[in-house]
C-alpha cells in the first residue's frame, strides 16, 4: 500500500510540474460547430462559447492571457465583426487569462465575485476586470439572441454563473460541468462539494432536452453525459461519505479507491486520488 501512495505522490507532482512548463506555442486552437451561430472553441483552459452574428462577437471564457492572440485568430475565421462582450463564467485563470487582452475593445460581464476575486490591490481600473457585473442573472440581448446569465450558489466556486443562448438551444456550463472526467471544486475560493451537486441537478431541471451543452472542460455534450456526470458525483460522495460517517481516513478511502467503472473519468488534473482528497475535506467540514 505504500507503494501505491508513493507512485500516486509522484504522478501527481509530474503533472504538476507538466502544468507549470505548458508550452502555449504548441497550443492549436479548434472551431466546433455548437448550433446556428453558436460555436466552440478549444484550446487550453476551459472550452470557450462563441455567438457570431450581424452584431459582432460575443464570447464565454477566453482560457489563458499566451492564447489571446490565436483566439483572436479563430474567432476572426469565424466572423469579420468586433468582439463586444466577454462573459465570464467563473474567476479561474484558465478561464479569465485572456480579460485583459479582450478588455481593451470588449465589455466583459461577470458575477461579483468574479471581479472581487480577480482584482488584487487598491487599483479600480485594473486592466481584464469585468466592468459590468450583478449578483443574480442578466440577459444580453445580441445577435437575435437573447443570452441568459444565470448566478449558482457555490459549486464549483463561489463566483459561477451558467449561460443560455435561449434562441441557440445552447448551454454553457463553465465549470460545474466537466464532461466525462472529475471536476474540480475550489474550496478555497467558495466552492461546496454539495452545492456543486445540486447546480448539476438544477441545471439538468432546466435544460431542454435537445439543448447542446458546452462543458467547461471536456467534449461538446448533450443531457445525456450531464446525467453520466451527475451519477458519478451522486455514486463516488456517496461512497466517500460513508466512509467518513465509519470513521475512515482520507489515507484509508485513498487505499480502497474507488469501483472501476469510475477509472476512466481520471484526468491528468484531476486523478482519481485527487478527487478523494477533495470529496474527503468538502464532505468532512460541517
Ligand atoms: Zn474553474
Amino acid at each position: 500500500m505504500k507503494n501505491s501512495f508513493l507512485i500516486g505522490s509522484v504522478l501527481l507532482a509530474l503533472a504538476a510540474s507538466v502544468r507549470g512548463q505548458q508550452d502555449f506555442s504548441k497550443v492549436e486552437i479548434k472551431a466546433t460547430h455548437v448550433a446556428k451561430n453558436i460555436y466552440m472553441l478549444e484550446g487550453a483552459g476551459g472550452n470557450i462559447g462563441v455567438s457570431v452574428g450581424p452584431e459582432g462577437i460575443l464570447i464565454v471564457d477566453d482560457q489563458f492571457a499566451p492564447l489571446a492572440q490565436k483566439i483572436e485568430a479563430a474567432l476572426k475565421q469565424l466572423n469579420p465583426g468586433k468582439l463586444k462582450f466577454v462573459l465570464n463564467t467563473h474567476y479561474h485563470g484558465d478561464h479569465t487569462g485572456g480579460n485583459a487582452h479582450f478588455g481593451r475593445e470588449a465589455h466583459i460581464i461577470a458575477h461579483t465575485n468574479v471581479r472581487k476575486r480577480l482584482r488584487k490591490g487598491p487599483s479600480e481600473s485594473q486592466p481584464g476586470l469585468p466592468i459590468i457585473t450583478f449578483d443574480d442573472s442578466l440577459s444580453v440581448h445580441f445577435n437575435n439572441d437573447e443570452i441568459k446569465v444565470l448566478h449558482v450558489g457555490p459549486g464549483h466556486t463561489d463566483s459561477d454563473s451558467i449561460i443560455h443562448f435561449t434562441g441557440a438551444n445552447v448551454v454553457h456550463m463553465g465549470d460545474s460541468f466537466f464532461s466525462g472526467r472529475f471536476p474540480n471544486i475550489d474550496l478555497a475560493g467558495g466552492g461546496d462539494v454539495r452545492g456543486f451537486i445540486r447546480n448539476v441537478e438544477e441545471a439538468m431541471k432546466k435544460i431542454p432536452a435537445d439543448a447542446k451543452i458546452i462543458p467547461g472542460h471536456g467534449p461538446l455534450s448533450t443531457l445525456k453525459e450531464m446525467q453520466e456526470f451527475h451519477a458519478m458525483l451522486v455514486e463516488t460522495s456517496g461512497i466517500v461519505e460513508k466512509a467518513i460517517a465509519a470513521g475512515k481516513t482520507l489515507d484509508q478511502i485513498k487505499a480502497e479507491g474507488l469501483p472501476d467503472k469510475w477509472k476512466s473519468w481520471a484526468a491528468p488534473m484531476i486523478n482519481t486520488s485527487r478527487w478523494l482528497e477533495i470529496l474527503h475535506r468538502g464532505l468532512s467540514k460541517k
